[in-house]
């Protein structure tokens, strides 16, 4: 490092060092040119290049396996709860420690989330929780539970064999929040190759990165098929093509559908990323494992959780966990912003949301291992093209900054 002299006051200081970023989008050349071939070809919306994506996306999650391009996580999310049939006066059972893309969507079908604590280390939903939650519903209403919305937190899977056991005993449906999971796996199952539906994120922080965007996958024939004329305004082609009707132009709209179609645009960068995925994966989690390796005999500190042998972490986030809980870590955010090092706090539990908290008349205590988690929760940088340099920052800048956090708050 070169000093340099300070122009306000003629001092001699040390150069400031290029800030690490929380998240850039890996995109290389292949990836420019891909978006610019569909710019060049005169076809931007929805066309073969979304279905050619779609089709390379199924096939990464197994046989059988039908994907549909949409505009964003939160589409996939919601035609997939329409197409499994939640309707107004259901209960949908979601995790509260998630983002609100989750839960907001049972609420667009006039359905209730019912918010599930999770487990603390995991942040993931467990049978356990999910139980406790379904007990505390009335009786009386039990019967309206429609479908089970489990949330891979950070990348790590779910114990999907033991959730959809619960629930195929029970007659939900499962439809799990894969924005983080990708790819993943679970016992050898890709996450996204097993439940009634699974949904995935292409927002510009997730694994895959189109910008905006997202893809839903399902299993069951009848499912796709309704999510596809939901997805583009309830409009289905296979009903004149019934008829045997010749005109190209008719088109007959059999439901007030949505506009959640993706533009081949961002089909493109999609296609063009999935071919690296497993490489963007692997280079996320050599991080990940510097960053643990580092950490692990750090006081005060606890390192997220690996997946258990035989599963695959798709590590979208690094959630670094500060015992000393909520003052010490929102002290450390401001000394690593100091430092230049870019964080973010994944989540604030949607129990302890102004809407969710009113609406349902809900206190911290109703998930309580959610909110000790919310308060311990750090999210390092963690993204594909980090510098060796970059990584050895974090790693230098977290136990100065926890020390002069502690301090500061008098730990
Ligand atoms: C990002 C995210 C979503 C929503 O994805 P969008 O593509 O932004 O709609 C849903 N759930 C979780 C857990 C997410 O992190």
């Amino acid at each position: 490092m070169t000093d340099v002299v300070d122009l306000r006051d003629g001092w001699l200081r040390p150069a400031p060092l290029d800030p690490v970023p929380f998240h850039v989008a890996s995109i290389e050349e292949d990836d420019i040119a891909a978006v610019v071939a569909v710019l060049r070809s005169g076809w931007l919306t929805t066309g073969p290049v979304c279905r050619a994506f779609e089709e390379a996306f199924a096939r990464t999650l197994g046989d059988g396996v039908e994907a549909l391009a949409v505009n964003s996580g939160t589409s996939a999310l919601h035609l997939a709860l329409e197409a499994l049939g939640v309707g107004p006066g259901d209960y949908v059972l979601t995790p509260s420690y998630t983002f609100t893309a989750t839960a907001e969507v049972v609420r667009y079908l006039g359905a209730h989330p019912l918010l599930v604590d999770v487990d603390e280390r995991t942040g993931n939903l467990t049978p356990e929780t999910v139980e406790q939650a379904y007990e505390r519903l009335p009786r009386g209403v039990r019967f309206r539970v429609k479908a089970l919305m489990p949330v891979h937190f950070a990348g790590l899977p779910c114990a999907m064999e033991q959730l959809t056991a619960l629930a195929d005993g029970a007659g939900w449906a499962v439809v799990d929040d894969a924005a983080h999971a990708l790819p993943a796996a679970r016992q050898g199952v890709p996450i996204g190759g097993g439940g009634d539906a699974t949904g995935f994120s292409f927002y510009a922080t997730k694994p895959l990165c189109t910008g905006e965007g997202g893809m839903v996958v399902t299993r069951r024939p009848e499912i796709a098929a309704r999510m596809r004329v939901m997805r583009l305004h309830g409009i289905d082609h296979d009903a004149f093509n019934r008829y045997a009707e010749p005109d190209q132009w008719r088109y007959a709209v059999v439901a007030p559908g949505f506009k959640y179609n993706l533009t081949d645009i961002a089909a493109a960068l999609g296609l063009s990323q999935l071919r690296r995925l497993h490489a963007l994966r692997d280079r996320r989690a050599a991080v990940a494992a510097t960053y643990s390796a580092a950490f692990a005999g750090i006081d005060g500190l606890d390192v997220p959780p690996d997946a258990p042998a035989g599963d695959e972490h798709a590590w979208h986030l690094y959630a670094l966990r500060v015992l000393d809980g909520p003052r010490v870590r929102n002290r450390l955010v401001q000394e690593l912003a100091r430092l230049g090092i870019g964080t973010s706090v994944h989540f604030i539990p949607l129990h302890m949301q102004p809407y969710y908290r009113d609406t349902y008349a809900l206190e911290e205590h109703e998930c309580p291992a959610a909110t000790r988690l919310h308060g311990r929760e750090l999210s390092l940088p963690l993204f594909p093209d980090m510098t060796a340099e970059q990584v050895m920052r974090v790693i230098e800048a977290v136990p100065a900054a926890l020390a002069r956090a502690r301090d500061s708050v008098g730990v």
